[in-house]
């Protein structure tokens, strides 16, 4: 019997993990996190697109742990704010806190701020997803995912991280935060890039056979 391929998920954020490991755990490969790859160098996410920092995450993970690699960039887009914060959503606030809730409570009180002095509430805004598996050197394919939604001037719900709270989903009158994992998963930015990868994979069965 052949041994079960390997996936490297390439990502320190436990809400973000906990997601794609719950989306992707019908495919037949084992999941490994960088909990499990010893010593992974963590690197400058200094690219100017969602896709260019999931590129940065996944060729850095593949160089040192030589396994096929899953990474995402993702965040929050406000058109209102011309785009922000974008590519810059995990440190909008800029907090230095060491402590992710504290970062994320500083980034959403910095976003409602800054809607506050340009405009009102509920504002329009969406969530992206670029999700990059990489196979080999040279050998990537990058799946996409958005889900709109609205920016609301209070916070509701306690579940998932980041914007959660924030982010309207006007169809379920919830936030992403009041909705069970199960739904947030089912519509989120990161579900609908997860599903085209799994779409993909089904087309090319000898990927992780
Ligand atoms: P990344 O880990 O560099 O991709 O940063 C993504 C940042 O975007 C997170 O730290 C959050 O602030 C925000 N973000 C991405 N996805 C979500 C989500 O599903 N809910 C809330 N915030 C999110």
């Amino acid at each position: 019997m052949s041994e079960r391929k390997q996936l490297l998920i390439c990502t320190h954020n436990r809400g973000k993990l906990k997601e794609i490991k719950a989306i992707l755990a019908g495919l037949p490969v084992d999941l490994l996190t960088l909990d499990d790859i010893p010593d992974l160098p963590d690197p400058v996410e200094d690219g100017d697109t969602f896709l260019a920092n999931a590129q940065i995450k996944v060729r850095s993970a593949y160089a040192h742990a030589g396994l096929p690699c899953l990474g995402d960039d993702s965040g929050l887009v406000v058109p209102l704010l011309d785009g922000a914060p974008g590519i810059y959503s995990a440190r909008y606030g800029g907090s230095q806190s060491e402590v992710r809730e504290e970062r994320d409570q500083v980034n959403r009180d910095k976003l409602r701020a800054e809607i506050a002095k340009k405009g009102s509430f509920p504002c329009d805004a969406y969530f992206q997803c670029t999700m990059v598996l990489c196979l080999g050197e040279g050998e990537e394919h990058a799946f996409e995912g958005q889900a709109h939604g609205q920016i609301i001037d209070e916070e509701r719900g306690d579940g998932g991280f980041g914007y959660d709270p924030l982010f309207f989903i006007p169809e379920h009158e919830q936030t992403y935060a009041e909705l069970s994992s199960e739904t947030k998963n089912q519509l989120s930015h990161r579900g609908r890039a997860l599903q085209a990868l799994k779409a993909w994979l089904s087309e090319h069965p000898e990927v992780f056979s």
